[in-house]
């Protein structure tokens, strides 16, 4: 299929949402119990969140984690549903998961990133779920920062028949020191807003920031940018969560949250000044992340220098080196001098970091 039925796909309109102002989607990230579900959609009602998650098969790194109450949340679902007329959202994994889930009338089902990096299981949930248009599918972005599988299961959903379709960022993991619990890299959210301009793209900072304390700047960087909404974890009790405990906030919180939350309707002019900045922000991030790896590659080299008696400075293997960075700088267009200044400090630093 190709990319041209994602360049057509229209925006997502949601049950209790007015075009013009964010999309936001919230909930815990598991149901727990009847009595935390209903006490978390209660109050998301009441502070006008209109569409309701929470996860209830959780797919978890490691075994012996909660992993979700099964069947029986389907119907605190639909408790939630009829109580507080939200529409309501949760996870799909397998094809069990689609025919229950529809079955009890969720009205959202997301792909989960662990479930999207995997074409065969985004086959099979596409193949169930075909026939069944009315339903709202969003499409995480895969653990693995590939912006084509990304694509390709968005195309694989919409192969179904599926137009209700959307795209939630939820940031990529990443083997670096970074700050956040999945690496942002906005450039790949961006490129997926060119491709398909006028696709529903959600954010979700809960699962990039892994922390609460970072859920606001990143729903303000999201709202500045390219996306149409975004998708919050939120528990009435979050220290006591049995899942992602440190992300999620209180419905309070979530409310100051979004009375902050600036939307701005500036000209595309800064707007796209702010996605080229976003960018540059983007780029010295991974250039720290890559030298604070490089640093610890230069200690490590300096213990077993240490350990076999050898000298820390080679000339030979630093010349090679020089040559070597330099030739591969040209074919990427990078002027010598610049380059030659940049690898001296770092050469400077790492036999700092070995003698250290
Ligand atoms: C979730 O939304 O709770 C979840 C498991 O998300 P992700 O697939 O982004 O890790
Ligand atoms: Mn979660």
């Amino acid at each position: 299929m190709s990319i041209n039925l994602l360049q057509d796909i229209q925006p997502l309109v949601l049950p209790g949402h007015d075009s013009g102002s964010p999309i936001i989607i919230a909930g815990p990230c598991s149901a727990e119990t009847r009595q935390q579900t209903m006490d978390t959609a209660r109050a998301l009602s009441a502070i006008g969140v209109s569409v309701f998650r929470a996860g209830i098969w959780k797919p978890r790194t490691m075994p012996g984690c909660f992993e979700g109450v099964g069947d029986k949340g389907l119907e605190w679902l639909q408790e939630v549903k009829r109580e507080t007329g939200m529409a309501v959202a949760t996870e799909v994994a397998t094809v069990d998961h689609v025919r229950a889930a529809l079955q009890a009338g969720v009205d959202v089902l997301w792909i989960g990133a662990r479930t999207s990096a995997n074409p065969f299981a985004v086959q099979d949930l596409a193949d169930a779920l075909q026939g069944h248009d009315e339903v709202v599918v969003l499409v995480k972005n895969p653990v693995n920062p590939d912006l084509d599988l990304w694509l390709g299961a968005l195309q694989r959903i919409l192969g179904a028949g599926i137009t209700r379709l959307g795209a939630v960022h939820r940031g990529f993991s990443s083997a670096g020191a970074h700050i956040y619990r999945n690496d942002p890299q906005w450039h790949i959210p961006f490129e997926l807003r060119r491709l398909a301009p006028q696709l529903t793209i959600l954010c979700d900072p809960s699962h990039i920031g892994g922390n609460r304390q970072y859920v606001e700047t990143l729903s303000q960087i999201a709202i500045d940018t390219v996306f149409d909404g975004l998708m919050i974890e939120s528990h009435c009790d979050p220290d006591k969560a049995l899942s992602d405990s440190a992300q999620q906030v209180t419905p309070d919180h979530l409310r100051g949250i979004l009375q902050r939350l600036v939307v701005r309707s500036g000209a595309p002019v800064e707007d796209e000044l702010s996605l080229l900045r976003q960018q540059i922000d983007d780029c010295d991030h991974e250039l720290l992340a890559v030298l604070s790896r490089r640093m610890n590659v230069s200690r490590e080299i300096g213990r077993f220098k240490k350990a076999n008696n050898l000298r820390i400075v080679q000339p030979q293997r630093y010349q090679a080196l020089i040559k070597a960075r330099l030739k591969e700088a040209q074919s990427l267009g990078l002027p010598d001098h610049f380059v030659q200044e940049i690898m001296q400090a770092i050469h400077e630093e790492s036999v700092r970091q070995q003698l250290n």
